[in-house]
């Protein structure tokens, strides 16, 4: 039984309230993954922590990345060698932490004639790559020549195919990791409020301060009152240090980044690739997602409001040109394009800024203090999230030992498996779980996303055989897994459940509008959403918006 709704709507109010009362060891600002990853590092040390998110859990650029858990290949020729070591690391380390959502996968990097990393150089690259992760990629490299990578990959330009390289990193739901992370928090004691957005700031560097928190959700205020406060905002952390210091000068560099989501059998690729675009030799990746590929990336300049960032039909003609180039079969045109994605990335302005083009930014973090007393954390990647996390916390707790005579443990979060991790009796449970007659895909299915989480939806369907049905027809995802979106995963709207719970958002043309009155539904009767009928005319209307906006306007 899955029990009280917990981490839900319905313990929204409750938690709303305790933001106002008492004062905090630790406020985070930002519920993308590097804030998650703050709020549960430090709630673990024994601290009392609140976290506030403006819109949802990811619903920043943790929701909007490549999905790789990646050492980045292309780091190496920045000779950034402690980011991709570091990076590598943690790749190991979410491989065992949350195998139910970060999985191993293949890569082809095919060369092409005339590339600047012609086999020999990838060659030392595919080893240094191996010892930088200590031997420990899912599987061992193999480098291959021309008929080898095509073997691989059939569907890829014969035309100056010179070999290649087939190697393994890690792919991951972005926003579920984020999700789990943040539920972590939640789980050990951080009081989490989403839809809360800080509109007023007064850290200090002596005393504790306070944060004015709006309720976007009920359109109300309240004041939390924090020894330290974090400045988790990614993308928009120079906008939270203005609101301590209207002077103060901007530290990000941000730049925008576009992926494309297509139908798998359009482009042909069995595995992923990381080629160089044959349009102007930047890296990029074709992504294997289920049935689905999504092309990417792009990185320009990028100065408004991260809130407001869409794929531009330039960003969208330039990605689909460069995987026609490599797969000249696909002809993608932009009618192929089922949904895009575009995300700000908060990289930290380097000093000589002018010098550097935007993909030779560094990726690597920062944690600094700002005079008014704010601890910012910053740039990183989702990769990195809980060694970024780590460090922030131990910021945090020197504070609060040094200033404030808290003291505070260290937590290990490098051994403890993320909310959703499989256990030993994972599956034998789901197979009780399950009621006569639920297709053994759909349990399959369940397991691969929700691991320990499986066996409470497969009961929902138990107690309603109706939540067993699929949402849309050929996709895996069906009715219950809406329920527990609402009751263990704080959905509060269309968008959380269908783009960041699950994909439908992206996965199908549409963008799951065809399913969006019976989630509607099925969340209006949830305890504590408190939506009427008029409500949920408007939440489908806001719905339709945020999929139009992540459509390109068709040829
Ligand atoms: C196109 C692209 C591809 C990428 N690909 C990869 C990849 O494959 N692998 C990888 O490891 N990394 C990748 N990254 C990097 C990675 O996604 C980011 O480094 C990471 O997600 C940043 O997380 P964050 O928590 O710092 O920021 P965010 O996720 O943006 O979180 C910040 C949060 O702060 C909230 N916020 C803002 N203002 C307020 C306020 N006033 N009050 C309360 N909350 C507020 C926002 O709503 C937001 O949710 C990619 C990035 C981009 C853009």
């Amino acid at each position: 039984m899955q029990g009280e709704p917990r981490f839900s709507a319905a313990d929204r109010e409750r938690q709303w309230e305790a933001l106002g009362q008492g004062t905090y060891d630790l406020l985070v600002i930002g519920g993308g993954v590097t804030g998650a990853g703050v709020a549960r590092d430090a709630v673990g040390r024994g601290l009392k922590v609140a976290l506030v998110e403006a819109s949802d859990i990811g619903g920043g650029t943790s929701s909007r990345s490549s999905r790789l858990v990646h050492g980045g290949l292309r780091y190496l020729e920045n000779l950034d060698f402690g980011l991709v070591f570091e990076a590598l690391r943690e790749r190991g380390r979410l491989l065992e932490l949350a195998p139910h959502l970060v999985r191993p996968l293949p890569f082809l990097f095919p060369v092409y004639e005339g590339d600047p990393t012609g086999l020999l150089k990838l060659t030392a690259g595919m080893w240094l790559y191996e010892v930088l992760s200590l031997f420990r990629a899912p599987k061992r490299h193999r480098m291959l020549g021309r008929s080898g990578a095509l073997e691989v990959e059939p569907r890829l330009s014969p035309e100056g195919l010179t070999g290649g390289a087939l190697y393994y990193d890690a792919q991951v739901d972005d926003a579920r990791l984020t999700l789990a992370v943040a539920r972590g928090a939640y789980e050990a004691g951080a009081i989490l409020v989403t839809r809360a957005r800080v509109v007023g700031l007064a850290p200090s560097v002596t005393a504790a301060g306070r944060a004015e928190v709006e309720d976007t959700l009920r359109q109300r205020r309240t004041t939390v009152t924090a020894r330290v406060i974090v400045n988790a905002a990614g993308p928009w952390s120079d906008r939270i240090r203005a609101l301590a210091d209207p002077g103060v000068s901007p530290r990000l560099r941000t730049t925008k980044g576009v992926h494309v989501l297509v139908e798998r059998e359009r482009v042909g690729n069995r595995n992923a690739l990381i080629f160089r675009s044959r349009l102007d030799g930047r890296v990029m990746f074709v992504l294997p997602w289920g049935g689905t590929t999504y092309i990417g990336t792009t990185d320009t300049e990028y100065s408004g409001d991260p809130a407001d960032v869409v794929a531009g039909e330039e960003d969208i003609r330039y990605l689909l040109d460069s995987a026609n180039a490599i797969f000249p079969e696909a002809k993608l045109e932009m009618r192929d394009v089922f949904s895009t994605w575009a995300g700000v990335r908060p990289l930290l302005a380097p000093e000589a800024a002018e010098q550097l083009s935007e993909s030779a930014t560094s990726r690597e973090h920062e944690i600094w203090r700002d005079p008014t007393g704010l601890l910012n954390i910053a740039g990183g990647k989702l990769t990195t999230y809980r060694s970024m996390a780590a460090e922030t916390a131990d910021a945090v707790a020197a504070i609060l030992e040094e200033r404030f005579e808290v003291r505070s443990g260290r937590y290990y979060t490098e051994y403890v498996p993320l909310p959703g991790a499989p256990e030993e009796d994972t599956e034998e449970a789901a197979r009780r779980a399950a009621p006569a007659g639920v297709d053994p895909a759909v349990v399959a299915h369940l397991l691969a996303r929700y691991g320990s989480d499986a066996p409470g939806i497969l009961e929902l369907i138990a107690e309603d055989p109706a939540l067993g049905r699929p949402l849309v027809p050929g996709r895996p995802y069906v009715r219950a897994e809406v329920v527990h979106a609402a009751r263990r995963e704080l959905a509060l709207t269309l968008e959380d459940v269908l783009r960041r719970r699950l994909q439908l958002f992206y996965e199908v043309a549409d963008g799951g509008l065809s399913a969006a009155r019976d989630v509607a539904e099925i969340l209006a009767a949830q305890q504590g959403m408190g939506w009427d009928a008029a409500f949920v005319e408007e939440e489908i209307q806001r719905y339709a918006e945020a999929v139009r906006r992540t459509r390109p306007a068709r040829d």
